[in-house]
């Protein structure tokens, strides 16, 4: 009997048989990436798709290592994360550069061998005994904004012969949702901030300074407020012009800020008024802080033309949070607040250009300007 179509039959068998493993293989890898990008899409804020990529990724295609490189030339990003999480800004895994490097051709994929030269940049921390890796490039609008890498131990986890469909439709979608994030995250900027200075606005202090009350309550930790009023500024308008005016504005603020830590808070409270809370913060270091910042205000030469100096300065009131606050978040925000602008009013009363806190007004002065509040001429 001739052998033959027998063993023809079984090489058919085997190749089909390889053909639906591979089916089946794919299927179950397009499942797991799917419901990745149902995710992805889901995800809203700029931390938690950054988290979701580096954290749920790796376990969704069973690598390693997976690191992601954004190009942030003007330090957007690493603010929007400064700002959701002051005490953790650093993400294990992702990498910012200010450039990236430049390719002669359009940037294309990279499947295989660990190249240590190639990754030194993009894998931070270094992966142990890393053997494959794939460069993922991100690309929106024709132009490279990042990359998202993953590397294995194991030699043909990616290898230059293996399909990139799959990876590559998830770094096209993971573009996208990155450029949704940035630009949820500007908008809601413009309503949190004032566009003269740029600072926070009102509306965003007064949220803060609620959060910053509950972590009073919840850590124990003293926080200080401070109002800031520019002496006089009717004057400087009426004298220089609005243009100028605003010119100070946004002087002062950028003063105020240079003297601030990255986690205090300042806003324009409105038209010549700022407020800062200072979290972690006694009313003796605030004073000195506040000390510090009218002390550089006054030092200041604010240029009005080629020729002329104007000096400007600023008066501040300073407050501290209860250290076991009663009541709620927002009357207590609310106190923190009124008793600053009480102390700053006393600083107007008696002279301008200086600091006056909480501890140091005449219970007389405070219940003048409690009346004046009630009759309902104050500011706060
Ligand atoms: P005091 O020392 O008592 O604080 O006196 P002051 O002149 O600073 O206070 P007053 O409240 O009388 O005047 C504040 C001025 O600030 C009046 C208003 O025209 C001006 N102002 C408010 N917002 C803006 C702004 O956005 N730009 C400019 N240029 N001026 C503003
Ligand atoms: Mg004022
Ligand atoms: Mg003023």
């Amino acid at each position: 009997m001739n052998n033959q179509p027998q063993s023809e039959l079984q090489q058919l068998r085997d190749q089909l048989q390889a053909l639906m493993d591979a089916a089946r293989l794919n299927e179950k890898k397009w499942r797991r990436l799917d419901q990745f990008e149902k995710q992805l899409i889901a995800t809203r804020t700029l931390p938690d798709l950054i988290r979701l990529v580096l954290e749920d990724y790796k376990t969704a295609c069973e690598t390693d290592v997976v690191t992601l490189v954004l190009c942030d030339p003007e330090y957007e990003i690493r603010r929007i994360l400064e700002r959701a999480q002051p005490d953790c800004a650093e993400i294990p895994g992702l990498v910012l550069l200010e450039k990236l490097p430049l390719h002669d051709a359009e940037p294309a994929p990279y499947l295989g061998l660990f190249d240590a030269e190639m990754g030194r940049a993009i894998f931070d921390p270094w992966p142990v005994a890393c053997r494959s890796m794939l460069l993922l490039p991100l690309m929106r609008q024709g132009e490279q904004v990042g990359s998202l890498n993953m590397a294995s131990s194991t030699v043909d986890r990616f290898s230059a012969d293996s399909s990139t469909d799959f990876v590559e439709r998830l770094a096209n979608i993971f573009s996208i949702c990155l450029e949704n994030a940035l630009n949820h995250e500007r908008l809601n900027l413009i309503g949190l901030t004032d566009p003269l200075t740029g600072i926070f606005n009102r509306r965003y202090l007064e949220t803060r300074c609620q959060e910053e009350i509950a972590n009073v309550r919840r850590y124990r930790t003293p926080l200080c407020a401070m109002f800031l009023d520019i002496d006089k500024f009717k004057r400087i308008n009426d004298t220089y012009g609005h243009i100028m005016g605003d010119e100070v504005l946004r002087t002062v603020a950028s003063l105020i800020k240079s003297e601030l830590r990255s986690n205090d808070v300042l806003a324009r409270y409105g038209g010549e008024e700022f407020v800062v809370l200072l979290p972690q913060t006694g009313q003796h270091h605030a004073c000195e802080i506040a000390e510090r910042i009218r002390c550089t205000i006054a030092a200041h030469p604010f240029r009005i033309d080629g020729r002329n100096e104007l000096r400007v300065t600023i008066s501040i009131g300073v407050s501290q949070a209860a250290a076991e606050p009663e009541g709620s978040d927002l009357d207590i925000a609310h106190k923190l607040l009124v008793t600053a602008d009480e102390a700053l009013y006393l600083a107007k009363e008696t002279g301008r250009n200086k600091v006056v806190s909480e501890q140091t007004r005449p219970p007389m002065v405070v219940a003048k300007r409690s009346l004046i509040k009630m009759l309902g001429f104050g500011s706060v």
